[in-house]
């Protein structure tokens, strides 16, 4: 399992897999931190 982190809360997740773990950050970030939420 990875786990995942927030440096700007104290966000934090379980996932399976790398890119889990990628798409839920993406999730937080848009939805808590806009400012910094990028697409690539
Ligand atoms: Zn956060």
């Amino acid at each position: 399992m990875l786990t995942g982190r927030c440096d700007r809360c104290d966000w934090r997740m379980l996932a399976g897999s790398y890119p889990e773990m990628v798409r839920a950050y993406q999730d937080h970030l848009r939805e808590h931190h806009p400012d910094r939420w990028v697409t690539t």
